[in-house]
């Protein structure tokens, strides 16, 4: 049996950098440049001996707030409904944002699994953020760095139980 991942959370968070990172190809467009046209992304993951299908979420930043939040929240909606789990990213060096908590109430009224991870959090620099994140009210953190493969043995140990 295997199941299906989805990497939600708002523009920004390291999404594609962790959906490559399992994916182990560059499939996923990561892009500092905001204005590229992004959509969701499917692919064939491993993490250790668990083999499982990922999706990456993805956004346009856009000109305004609003039509972002539209499309992250159609996209979000779309991956979580074809995922068993979701995994909601937030940037801990950014901290808990107004927009993460708009996708921590989608995720709350949608999703029948969160796993929720605190990325950015090599060195010290995201220890606040990390902490801020216990109050989506969405359980405790996972600590990753996707781009240094920080955190992965955790997350394997929080995916195992569902393949
Ligand atoms: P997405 O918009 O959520 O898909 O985010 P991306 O994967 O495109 O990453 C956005 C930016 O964050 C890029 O510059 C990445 O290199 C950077 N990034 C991703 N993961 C990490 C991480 O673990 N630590 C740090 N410091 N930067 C990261
Ligand atoms: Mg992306």
């Amino acid at each position: 049996m295997s199941f299906t991942l989805a990497i939600v959370g708002r523009p920004n968070v390291g999404k594609s950098t962790l959906f490559n990172r399992l994916v182990g190809k560059k499939l996923a467009l990561v892009d500092d440049q905001p204005g590229v046209t992004r959509d969701l992304r499917e692919g064939a993951a491993r993490l250790g001996d668990l083999r499982f299908t990922v999706l990456d979420t993805a956004g346009l930043e856009d000109v305004t707030d609003d039509s972002l939040q539209g499309r992250m929240r159609r996209l979000t909606e779309r991956a979580v409904d074809m995922a068993d789990i979701c995994l909601f990213l937030i940037d801990a060096r950014a901290g808990v944002t107004a927009t993460d908590r708009v996708f921590a109430d989608i995720l709350r009224k949608r999703a029948d699994h969160v796993l929720l991870a605190a990325n950015k959090s090599e060195g010290f620099a995201g220890e606040a953020g990390a902490l801020e994140a216990y109050s989506l009210g969405l359980g405790e953190p996972l600590r990753l760095s996707a781009e240094h493969g920080e955190g992965m043995p955790e997350l394997y140990e929080m995916l195992r139980p569902l393949a």
